[in-house]
């Protein structure tokens, strides 16, 4: 099916190493819309700030896109005809609209000393003003720009804001928005080395890789006004905003390292599940019409819709993420999962070359743990040597305790293919030959098996260890 040429959104990060959660919400929203409405989404990498480069973080983080499944029709990788899809390639690009706008007398060149402005800001602070451009170099006459250039003085472009009236867009979301237009700075364009700031980069690329929908987080929506301002000088026409909530911690301050996580990659390698990590992010200031909360990546593409996004703010909450992987975890295919979980057993240096235990293992610990990492805590007794305390052994060496073990390491001898069934009237029947029944029973034969009196059923565990871990096990504290 061909593409809706007309609606064509995108995700613009700043690769800083990682995939912060509130950037993957950007990314994830854009594609949903974009495959709801059969848009395309575009995949736009903002590399200008030279001082922030990470070198392979570009790499990366179209590699995590690729593991959650977010594809995208245009981008570094799948470049389109408005590339290139990397902004520090397109640097001539954004020089020539600077001084374009200069030539139109909506930006300026400003040649003050870093110096100057620190003192600037330090005073507008002293007298508790909000630190901004004091306009210095706005009304320099051509002669004085021509001298100061003729000198070498170093340069920045700076925009030449407004600074009366007010400026009144409508944002998707949020409804109709005003800025004092007092309140805006005269933005840096581009920067002493020639490099663009954000601002511009950003609406010049919008503007030519004709953007219909501008997705995105609130902590933008303030740089709106100086964006509109852009639009208009060029005498382009404006996109449509669409500013998402923010993401709160559980105490409803923004979110932040300081309180968890915040990397998707770092939960991705504690082993929460792609297919559960996009769950999730989904239902941060989305919901669908019901009070379904469990939806895969093609039913939220056929579910999503921008008017249900909220404007208040969405909480991160862990919790809530841990049980949603616990039923991703128990709802997946077996081999998928099992797959997944393997290098957290060769991380922890269990050997599973018996496949066939590796996922019975597996099978177990998934119904128990809330990630794959966390599945480990639930298997290594069916692989290492059980370590036993005092107490432990009292209850091992009892009386009953040891005609439990004694009839079992007879019977199991015996048995040739032991299956579950085979296990479960093997309990019944030894319950009922040495009349031992309930705690007497349980708790000895668990601990000598499992090392703990609380676990799997029996059956579970003995299907696990087999038959000759199961014998040893026995006979080792008969
Ligand atoms: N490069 C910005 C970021 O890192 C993009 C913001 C926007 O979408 O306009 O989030």
């Amino acid at each position: 099916m061909n593409k809706n040429n007309a609606i064509r959104v995108r995700f613009a990060p700043s690769p800083t190493g990682y995939l912060h959660v509130g950037g993957l919400r950007t990314a994830l929203f854009n594609y949903l819309y974009a495959q709801k409405t059969n848009g395309k989404s575009i995949l736009r990498i903002e590399d200008t700030d030279k001082g922030r480069f990470v070198p392979g973080a570009k790499e990366d983080l179209m590699n995590t896109l690729k593991l959650l499944g977010l594809s995208y029709d245009e981008g570094p990788d799948n470049e389109g005809e408005f590339g290139p899809y990397v902004q520090s390639a397109r640097t001539e690009i954004y020089r020539k609209f600077a001084h374009e706008l200069v030539e139109r007398g909506k930006a300026y060149y400003c040649f003050c000393s870093k110096d100057r402005l620190d003192k600037v800001r330090k005073e507008q602070r002293e007298k508790n003003q909000t630190p901004m451009y004091d306009g210095k170099c706005r009304n320099l006459s051509e002669d004085e720009v021509k001298e100061k250039l003729g000198e070498d003085t170093p340069f920045v472009i700076r925009l030449k804001f407004p600074k009366e009236g007010k400026t009144v867009f409508y944002d998707k979301i949020r409804g109709k928005v005003e800025f004092n237009n007092s309140e805006v700075d005269d933005q840096i364009l581009m920067k002493a080395d020639g490099y663009p700031t954000y601002h511009l980069a950003n609406v010049v690329d919008d503007h030519l890789m004709k953007i219909s929908h501008v997705i995105r987080g609130e902590e933008w929506i303030t740089s709106v006004p100086k964006h509109i301002f852009l639009y208009e000088s060029f005498g382009w026409d404006l996109p449509k905003f669409v500013h998402l909530p923010l993401l709160l911690n559980p105490d409803k301050s923004k979110l932040s390292k300081r309180q968890g996580d915040v990397a998707v990659e770092k939960y991705l390698e504690k082993g929460y599940l792609p297919e559960a990590m996009i769950n999730f992010i989904a239902l941060l200031g989305w919901h669908a019409a019901g009070d379904r909360e469990i939806y895969s990546l093609k039913e939220l593409e056929k579910e999503f819709s921008l008017n249900r996004i909220s404007k208040s703010g969405a909480v991160f909450d862990l919790e809530k993420f841990q049980w949603m992987n616990g039923q991703y975890m128990k709802k997946l295919d077996l081999d998928y999962i099992s797959e997944k979980t393997e290098k957290y057993f060769t991380d922890a240096k269990i050997d599973i070359s018996d496949g066939e235990k590796y996922r019975k293992v597996v099978e177990n610990g998934r119904k128990r743990a809330s990630t794959l990492a966390g599945i480990i805590e639930h298997s290594t007794m069916f692989y290492e040597d059980l370590q036993f305390t005092d107490e432990d052994l009292k209850i091992l060496s009892d009386e009953k305790a040891q005609k439990i073990f004694s009839f079992w390491a007879d019977a199991l001898k015996n048995a040739d293919n032991l299956s579950l069934q085979k296990i479960n009237d093997l309990v019944k029947q030894s319950q009922k030959e040495l009349e031992i029944r309930g705690k007497d029973f349980y708790i000895p034969l668990r601990l000598v098996l499992f090392g703990n009196c609380h676990g799997p059923d029996i059956p579970t565990i003995v299907d696990i260890l087999g038959k000759e871990m199961t014998i040893g096990r026995l006979k080792k504290y008969l």
